[in-house]
């Protein structure tokens, strides 16, 4: 097949025009980046490990009623999504003090909240991603209420449910990030959940070691960053090896700590 048409390269995905008009091709690439691209580098195999964690998140998550952007997988680093409007805006849900939100309230890392905290980040580079409010997004025009709305109530039914998932093999879900879109269809506009969820959006600590099973393993240096990952995929019961037992379902937590 010819190659497709590039739309976008980001710093972890790079996207092309899909095989029919309202699709997009997105490409899971090896490549990291922290602390607003000051630190770049390579996580070999990461792109295909987040390209089936992520299929198997926006699948689970479909089938409890939230609306993706996610079609299908398509291979080993692309998966198959519809095309929608991003909103600029970065929905991070916390469960337990971490990262930004420990040091923004001196609150040690791994502190329960009273309850789980949604904050806004707006999207751009040059700014640094910065905490915004209702205000400054109905404001500025990034999203209206209603849509404001609406991504608050995906999220924390997001988070419930992969709160629980991730519970299930032992992971805790301290925080993560979700971006949302706006799909066109037939007149009408809603919005789905887009881009993706995987360890570089999120925070998973093991129950009962608190080990780090994500990104920060990347952002602070403390390496066998690969492995982590493929332990979040192994215990999800998705590592591409295990072949046409991928489509089974999580393992218990006593599965897990086999
Ligand atoms: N996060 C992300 N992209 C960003 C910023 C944060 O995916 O540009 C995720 C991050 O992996 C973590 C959560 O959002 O799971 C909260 O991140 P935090 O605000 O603590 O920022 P950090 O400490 O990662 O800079």
């Amino acid at each position: 097949m010819a190659r497709r048409r590039k739309i976008y390269e980001g710093k972890a995905k790079v996207l092309f025009e899909g095989p029919e008009p309202g699709t997009i091709v997105q490409y899971f690439k090896d490549d990291a980046t922290a602390f607003n691209n000051q630190k770049q580098g390579v996580i070999t195999g990461k792109g295909v490990l987040n390209n089936r964690i992520s299929e198997f998140l926006m699948m689970r998550l479909s089938e409890t009623g939230i609306p993706t952007h996610f079609v299908r997988r398509l291979n080993m680093r692309e998966q198959l999504v519809k095309e929608v409007e991003i909103i600029p805006i970065e929905v991070v849900v916390r469960n337990m003090a971490a990262g930004s939100f420990s040091e923004r309230f001196k609150m040690e890392e791994g502190t329960p909240l009273p309850r789980s905290i949604v904050e806004y980040y707006y999207k751009n580079d040059e700014l640094g991603d910065p905490l915004v409010t209702e205000e400054h997004i109905t404001a500025f025009g990034w999203a209206n209420p209603p849509e404001i709305d609406d991504m608050l109530s995906l999220s924390l039914r997001i988070n419930d449910f992969l709160s629980g998932l991730f519970m299930g093999v032992g992971l805790r879900l301290v925080d993560f990030k979700l971006e949302y879109g706006r799909l066109y269809k037939d007149d009408q506009v809603r919005i789905v959940l887009a881009d993706e969820i995987t360890p570089d959006g999120c925070r998973l600590w093991d129950m009962k070691t608190n080990e780090k099973m994500d990104k920060d393993r990347f952002r602070r240096d403390m390496g066998s960053v690969a492995e982590a990952y493929q332990e979040v995929a192994r215990r999800l019961g998705i590592l591409p090896e295990l072949g046409p037992r991928d489509l089974r379902a999580p393992l218990t937590l006593h599965d897990a700590a086999q």
